[in-house]
């Protein structure tokens, strides 16, 4: 039995979605990008696995964060190739950080909850965290994520708000003083599970 995920499709779906004839995304398709080292708040590893990759130019890149049926804490990556490295690489964190703070193995809160909407803003915040003190990311790769984020949300239908709310905390937490290790002991003690 699939254990609950974290990021289902479409509610916070990290896509990036490659148009028929927008120049925004023309060019080849990108080659996947190496996956982290992402261990659970129980500290198992936790494997990632390249799934689907549409062919026909509706491919939008995701990310799962999920116990597979085996029980193994893994992330499914889905149509990364229609992504920049960049944002490949922040989906990964994404969804590692839903492994690493515990959220995988706690009770899913209601879509769109507030509840939902400070796990998802956890964290964009661990992810960015981890590429800016693990890859040296500074603000212009910062921006291509940004950018392709807003972008996909937007196509997905999202509003401006909650685009410019997401854009805004990514960006906030790129300026934290504390690195990523500390900010995921901070939310696990919160949630009483260190
Ligand atoms: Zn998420």
């Amino acid at each position: 039995m699939l254990a609950k995920s974290s990021c289902l499709i479409p509610a916070f779906m990290l896509a990036g979605l490659l148009m028929e004839g927008n120049p925004a995304h023309a060019g080849a398709p990108h080659d996947i990008v190496a996956p982290p080292t992402c261990t659970n708040s129980k500290g198992e590893a936790v494997q990632f696995v390249d799934r689907e990759n549409s062919t026909d130019g509706s491919g939008l890149a995701s990310g799962m964060a999920i116990r597979d049926s085996s029980g193994i804490p893994s992330v499914f990556r889905s149509n990364y190739r229609f992504a920049p490295p960049e944002f490949q690489r922040f989906i990964d964190r994404h969804e590692c950080a839903h492994h690493q703070t515990g959220d995988v193995d706690l009770p899913h809160p209601p879509r769109n909850s507030p509840e939902h909407l400070m796990n998802e803003s956890i964290s964009d915040c661990i992810a960015i965290l981890r590429l800016r003190d693990e890859e040296g990311y500074g603000k212009q790769k910062v921006g291509v994520i940004t950018e392709a984020l807003g972008r996909d949300m937007a196509q997905i239908g999202f509003p401006e708000i909650s685009i410019s709310s997401r854009v805004s905390n990514i960006e906030n937490c790129f300026l934290k003083s504390g690195g990523p290790e500390e900010y995921v002991r901070d939310v696990l003690e919160f949630r009483g599970l260190n």
